[in-house]
């Protein structure tokens, strides 16, 4: 199949804190790669993959934050005061302009935390706020509870992960990048469910 060949082309963001998996759950739908590394180097800002649903052909074009945290003024140093304070003098022109560009365009988001680090979840909301802040109101969102593997050292429980989705009205699912459990479910949900929407 040639890569041009395709119906659809939906852009898909992962936002959440630093080190919960982002990148690895993107090289695992990608590529089937999983790496035990931190990433350090700077790596694509995107990858594709193309697959079926409904008979379609959709294009995932999925996007990373890695180039946003290296920047400078990257996400996560800034996060809590760029949020409650957009007006700010300590919210920078270039962050703005840097997230307006990653959200640009966009479909879906998953929202990723730790399920072994209860921090990356509560700042779930705070990344959901700002996703809000910058997306139409159709966009399809999955709320994803990654390391899954590691359940003897959980830290979000299940039921405080359901009680957020509720309220929040999202998509959600647990994953292991590791194990590469419920990747390919949590990518072709959110794709499936564009489809829907747009068609
Ligand atoms: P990012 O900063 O959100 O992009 O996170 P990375 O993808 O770079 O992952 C951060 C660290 O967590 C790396 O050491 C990965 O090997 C590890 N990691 C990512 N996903 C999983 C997973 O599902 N299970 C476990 N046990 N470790 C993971």
């Amino acid at each position: 199949m040639a890569d041009e060949d395709y119906d659809y082309l939906f852009k898909v963001v992962l936002i959440g804190d630093s080190g919960v998996g982002k990148t690895n759950l993107l090289s695992r739908f990608a590529r089937n790669e999983f790496s035990f590394e931190s990433k350090s180097t700077v790596g694509v800002e995107f990858a594709t993959r193309t697959i079926h649903v409904d008979n379609k052909l959709i294009k995932a074009q999925i996007w990373d934050t890695a180039g946003q945290e290296r920047s400078e003024q990257g996400h996560l140093p800034c996060l809590p005061v760029c949020l409650h304070w957009p007006g700010h003098s300590r919210y920078p022109a270039r962050y703005r302009a840097i997230t307006s560009a990653y959200y640009r365009g966009s479909a879906a988001a998953l929202v990723v935390y730790d399920v072994t680090r209860h921090v990356t979840f509560e700042n779930a909301e705070r990344w959901l706020r700002e996703l809000r802040n910058h997306t139409d109101a159709n966009l399809v969102v999955m709320l994803v509870g990654n390391k899954a593997d590691l359940g003897h050292i959980r830290a979000v429980s299940l039921e405080e992960a359901q009680a957020f989705v509720q309220r929040e009205r999202l998509f959600f699912m647990e994953t292991s990048a590791l194990e590469s459990t419920n990747v390919e479910n949590a990518f072709t949900r959110v794709l499936t469910q564009i489809h829907q929407v747009v068609s």
